[in-house]
């Protein structure tokens, strides 16, 4: 028996106790589940989810299960243990021109985490989720049983595994297709926006760039309601980089040093007073011109993974990330309605960006066409109030909040919002009959009994 361990994930609410296994063999893994100290619980990649989708009384972490059996160097294919974070896949294949089809904000995700939570990029617009370039992977049922999935092979498991949040079944190995580069450069552009209509005018404009996201001051008013700042990209030509660089080494692989915050601010560092300093400071920092350069790929993708423990600029009580998407005809007016009580409420977010998806139908997985805004809130007694109010307005303009952020939502907004959730529920119970893959965030919200 494990002892019990305080634990969170990345947004530090809610912490709880749990006892924690870790396994570095299949073997491993089946005694695991088949024992009877582990009634039911949930698997855990790095805890870069925000809230208790991996949290469970009973958690069991895949981080030593994590070597990348096989690289096909010649076609861009790998194949690797779920735990295997994306800072090694890059490092593995980036010197030969290959780079991860899909990346969220930080490379300190697992593979296995990445495909539970069906991440998104900067490219969903052109690129789809992370689950379109996953060729197949293997999983443990509930039983200990391995079962191989694709889109050809055992397909509904596949789908229902995609953005199924660890529900399916614990991801083992997963073989991905990645994307040639020549260079680890991006060509950059930067572009002001006076307002949220604006801003939604630019992404419209740049759908044939392949990366595209957006930094939002979400405490503006009037004219200036949503303003903000839009970066575009394309990962840059060798000719390109010669051309700006002749020196440049074109595949170069030099990850900034990480700085650390060590301890957990006091909760009043973050105020309404101080967040509007830095959004001013931000928003005037770019110019109404564009801006055109190349930047390396690590501060575009992971700007924020030089600071480690950023999260600890909140406070103990911890935060909170409210993600949604509206489907894009509810889009404008939905934002305009989700800014004004944002304003109303006088709660500040101090980070809040918006990207644009493209289609997508799947079980669980968060994207469709539209828009997506994320705002980042300290925990405090008003916001789960204000959070409460907003999902109202997801719910009358169509939309749904992302299950990896989400730390708070109820069953009737989850049902309501997920259309597919009856099929996923009973797609579940087909292959775990005994419900043994549950977390905190999938009682809450009626997956599981
Ligand atoms: C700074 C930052 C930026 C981010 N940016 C984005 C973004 O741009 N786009 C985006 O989509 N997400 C983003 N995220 C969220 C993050 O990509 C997801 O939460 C991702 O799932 C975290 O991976 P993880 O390995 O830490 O998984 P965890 O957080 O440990 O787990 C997440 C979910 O995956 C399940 N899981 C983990 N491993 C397995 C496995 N082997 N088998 C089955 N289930 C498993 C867990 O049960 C849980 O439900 C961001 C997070 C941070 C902290």
């Amino acid at each position: 028996m494990n002892l019990k361990s305080l634990i969170s994930n990345w947004g530090n609410y809610p912490k709880i106790q749990a006892n924690i296994s870790a396994f570095d063999s299949i073997e491993n893994l089946k005694t695991i589940l088949t024992s009877k100290d582990f009634p039911h619980g949930i698997a855990r990649g790095n805890g870069r989810c925000y809230g208790d989708s991996a949290l469970s009384e009973n958690i069991i972490s895949t981080l030593k299960y994590n070597t990348i059996r096989k690289f096909d160097a010649a076609n861009g294919v790998i194949t690797a243990e779920a735990g295997v974070l994306f800072e090694t896949i890059i490092t593995a294949v980036l010197p030969s021109g290959w780079f991860l089809p899909v990346t969220p904000g930080t490379k300190f995700v697992t593979l296995g985490g990445a495909i539970a939570s069906d991440i998104h990029g900067k490219n969903h617009h052109k690129e789809g989720s992370f689950s379109n370039h996953v060729l197949s992977l293997d999983l443990m049922l509930e039983d200990g049983r391995i079962v191989h999935c694709s889109k050809e092979e055992n397909s509904e498991l596949f789908l229902a595994t995609c953005g199924g949040m660890g529900l399916t079944g614990i991801i083992v190995l997963a073989t991905v297709q990645l994307k040639k580069v020549e260079t680890s450069f991006i060509r950059q552009e930067t572009l002001r926006a006076e307002n949220i209509d604006h801003l939604m005018d630019l992404f419209e404009s740049s759908k044939d760039w392949t990366y595209s996201v957006s930094w939002v001051d979400a405490l503006s008013k009037g004219k200036s309601l949503g303003r903000g700042v839009l970066f575009r990209g394309e990962h840059a030509l060798k000719s390109e980089v010669q051309l700006a660089n002749s020196k440049a080494d074109y595949l170069e692989l030099k990850i900034k040093k990480n700085i650390s915050i060590p301890f957990n601010f006091p909760s009043f560092t973050l105020n309404k007073l101080t967040v509007m300093l830095f959004n001013f400071y931000f928003f005037h920092k770019h110019s109404k011109e564009i801006k055109k350069d190349f930047v390396y790929f690590d501060s575009f993708f992971y700007p924020m993974d030089s600071i480690l423990h950023w999260n600890r600029i909140y406070g103990k009580p911890g935060f909170m990330e409210y993600q949604f998407v509206f489907p894009k005809d509810t889009s404008r007016k939905g934002l305009n309605q989700v800014f004004k009580i944002i304003a109303e409420s006088g709660l500040s977010p101090f980070f809040s960006g918006l990207k644009l998806f493209g289609n997508q139908n799947s079980y669980l997985s968060f994207p469709m066409e539209g828009y997506t805004m994320a705002f980042d809130f300290a925990v405090n007694r008003k916001v789960f109030a204000l959070l409460d109010m907003l999902d109202q307005v997801i719910i009358e303009f169509g939309g749904r909040v992302y299950l990896t952020k989400d730390a708070r939502m109820n069953a009737a907004v989850f049902a309501n919002t997920y259309k597919n959730s009856e099929l996923f529920k009973k797609l579940k119970s087909k292959f775990n009959p005994n419900n043994k893959y549950q977390s905190l965030q999938s009682r809450r919200i009626g997956i599981s009994s």
